[in-house]
């Protein structure tokens, strides 16, 4: 297994992950099976989705925030219920098939680690498993 520190800088924002993810790849010397990026972490999580035009991510924390405000009727004590809901909706893996050596992704994917209560310092795990 692969371990990544990732060091966020504001409040809510979706990091590209993807190179890690590639390099661990190589690193491992799997040809074929499957990767998994997994976060260990109940404010963040991990999404896949397009790595083109950035206004797409802009995007999506904006409606990740509309949806789920920072102020509202919760009663969870530490104050960022937003962040554990926008945590659980984007969900905290995704597996990725590995194909030739390469990350089967979409020409316009990208692995994204998101912060939704940042900023922090967070982990990243990678397992690849050949088959
Ligand atoms: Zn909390």
């Amino acid at each position: 297994m692969f371990e990544h520190i990732v060091k966020t800088s504001s409040s809510d924002e979706m990091i590209n992950i993807t190179s890690l993810v590639r390099q661990d790849v190589q690193k491992s010397g799997i040809t074929d099976g499957i990767a998994v990026v997994f976060v260990p972490h109940t404010t963040a999580g991990v999404t896949i989705n397009e790595n083109a035009d950035p206004d797409v991510v802009y995007d999506l924390l904006g409606i990740l925030r509309r949806a789920f405000p920072e102020s509202g009727s919760y009663r969870h004590m530490e104050g960022n219920s937003h962040a554990h809901a926008r945590a659980t909706v984007v969900g905290s893996s995704c597996t990725v098939i590995i194909e030739n050596g390469q990350l089967k992704l979409g020409t316009w994917q990208g692995i994204y680690f998101c912060e939704f209560d940042g900023p922090r310092t967070r982990k990243v795990y990678v397992k690849l498993i050949q088959g």
